[in-house]
């Protein structure tokens, strides 16, 4: 059996902050609960847990704030779930564009949670991101798919650029592994934003060009000169494999 997931909650309303917890106990998760943006961030420096569900709305710093305050702090790697009201669709998009992996909408079902959880978990391969065992692991088959002087580890969700190792984002890993896996395919926005974040986001496709622009600066060698990620005018984007 492996480890269960450590989940932190940062949400203020403290009856559905219970009602997640409770929930999530019983899937067999292990859940912290902070009611603000500054307790859950220490939770999550103390506990280094496999994901984090973030409200948007909270009393000392919302959301937002947290997602930068993190991913300013190197915590790059924790995917994250916002919970967003219904009215705030603007600060759905910026979510996005900040790193997080998904959002719900609230009043949200506990069996939707869930299932979002573990579709996240899979998709970023939430059981590498607490273990610090090294890069032996413990899986038989590693896929490494290379390309030109990338390395993309897919069961590691890991990324090299010759020797060095890169520093993605869940989102901007997704994105790549399926650019990547595929060269010389176009993908329009909408097709990367339903692939990478499984839902059709289908309001908000210009918010993948912010995924691609941060992308591009990390595997590039020439950030104005775009030799892996190209841009098909009026179409999307394509991989060419050099
Ligand atoms: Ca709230």
């Amino acid at each position: 059996m492996p480890q269960p997931y450590k989940i932190v909650v940062i949400e203020d309303e403290e009856k559905i902050a219970r009602m997640i917890k409770d929930y999530l106990e019983n899937e067999g998760m292990y859940i912290f609960l902070a009611g603000g943006g500054s307790k859950g961030i220490g939770l999550i420096k103390e506990h280094s847990p496999d994901l984090l569900i973030l409200d948007l709305m909270l009393p000392d710093m919302n959301g937002l704030d947290v997602c930068r305050t993190l991913r300013r702090e190197g915590e790059r790697s924790i995917p994250i779930i916002m919970l967003t009201a219904r009215s705030q669709e603007t600060d759905r998009v910026v979510g996005l564009e900040m790193g997080a992996d998904d959002y719900i909408v609230k009043p949200f079902s506990l069996a939707e949670l869930a299932a979002r959880i573990r579709a996240v978990l899979r998709r970023t391969g939430g059981e590498q991101v607490s273990g610090s065992t090294g890069a032996t692991g413990g899986k038989d088959e590693t896929v490494v798919m290379k390309r030109g002087d990338l390395q993309i580890d897919v069961d590691n969700c890991s990324v090299k650029k010759g020797d060095r190792e890169v520093d993605l984002t869940p989102t901007e890993f997704k994105i790549l592994n399926l650019l990547a896996r595929h060269p010389g395919r176009v993908f329009s926005r909408l097709q990367l934003l339903e692939a990478c974040l499984g839902e059709a986001y289908s309001g908000y496709e210009r918010s993948i060009d912010t995924h691609i622009s941060n992308l591009r600066k990390k595997i590039e060698d020439d950030a104005a000169n775009h030799s892996y990620i190209v841009t098909v005018f009026g179409f999307g984007y394509k991989f060419v494999d050099k």
